[in-house]
């Protein structure tokens, strides 16, 4: 198996993200704390779903630790499950991505108690040196730290993974007001972590496909390496450009984030567009982020002209029994559809 350079050199390169919003959407996880907690309670889930996303087309396997840092396991007072739900969270992916030829990603993510020159700021570092030597241990073959409104938090996660040699992918979340939360524009944070020695640097999460693509350009122009794009599947829109900021008109307004996001929910054919308008900005390492489903991983993978495993099952509506045109559909039922 090439490592992330070496496949980023033969094409773009998928990674499937949103484990913590499908896993809540299964029944396996609760909403509020969101706490990985179904590693431990029930790998099976989390395994097969590692192994929906590759089948789906994403070419990298990213374990399960999105929130099982020290921070979020003190706020449910289980700080004791912290070691344990990491190495499992490690070793279910590393078995999928070892099965099936592709790369097993260790995972930081933002802190939420992270803060320029506090005292949190050091326990950040501390939590991510401790998880970056656990991904070692585990065999992976990069970390992706993901999801910072901080650059300065995201600098720290990358130095972690600086010291063990491994290639960093380095995202961040731009909430509504459209710069990071130490000021910084989005590509101007990306050049930073450039410098700073990540492999790929880019966005992920937060905003949907509309208002990221319209950041992706100046990040292509800042930097020299390779740029990620991992929206939310929700139709966020200029007004309301991060799924947090969505207000549902069908129920009096009402906060869409986190379990109300559902009638926002993008098409396929939506995040298909997204990739291939990302792509001509020159953007390779392509994905989706919370709400992900693999019918939209597929429509990745494929504007980005792969054929997974699932394009077997891609959609041919030429047999519809009502909607289709081969010889093999009976007249009737077209007219009755209104086909002819
Ligand atoms: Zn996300």
């Amino acid at each position: 198996m090439p490592d992330l350079p070496a496949l980023l050199e033969r094409g773009p390169v998928v990674c499937a993200e949103g484990y913590l919003f499908e896993c809540e959407r299964r029944g396996y996880l609760q909403a509020g704390a969101f706490v990985p907690e179904v590693v431990l309670d029930h790998p099976e889930v989390v395994e097969e779903l590692h192994r929906e996303f590759v089948h789906a087309g994403s070419d990298v396997v990213e374990a399960f630790t999105y929130y099982g840092h020290r921070q979020k396991l003190r706020v449910i007072g289980k700080e004791d499950i912290l070691e344990p739900l990491n190495r499992q969270a490690l070793s279910i992916a590393a078995k999928v991505a070892r099965e099936t030829g592709t790369l097993l990603a260790g995972n930081l993510c933002n802190t939420n108690v992270y803060e320029p020159g506090t005292a949190a700021a050091g326990e950040a570092r501390a939590a991510f040196e401790e998880q970056v030597a656990w991904a070692v241990e585990a065999g992976a073959d990069m970390v992706i730290a993901e999801t910072f409104s901080w650059l300065g938090e995201a600098l720290l996660a990358l130095e972690a993974i600086q010291a063990v040699g491994l290639p960093a992918v380095v995202t961040f979340a731009v909430h509504r007001e459209g710069t990071l939360r130490d000021e910084a524009s989005p590509a101007e944070a990306c050049r930073r972590a450039e410098q700073a020695g990540a492999a790929v640097v880019g966005l992920n999460c937060i905003r949907g496909p509309r208002t990221m693509l319209s950041l992706l350009g100046r990040i292509r122009e800042a930097v020299s390496c390779e740029v990620a794009a991992l929206p939310v599947p929700y139709r966020t829109t200029e007004a309301q450009p991060s799924m947090q900021s969505l207000r549902d008109p069908e129920r009096g307004g009402a906060q869409a984030f986190p379990t109300a996001l559902d009638p926002f929910t993008c098409t396929r054919q939506e995040l298909g567009e997204f990739a291939a308008g990302a792509l001509a900005l020159g953007v390779r390492y392509l994905g989706v982020c919370c709400g992900a489903a693999p019918h939209h991983i597929r429509a990745v993978a494929e504007a980005a002209g792969k054929t997974p495993p699932a394009s077997r099952h891609s959609p041919d509506m030429t047999k519809h029994s009502f909607l289709g045109t081969d010889p093999g559909i009976a007249r009737a039922y077209q007219e009755y559809a209104g086909n002819l």
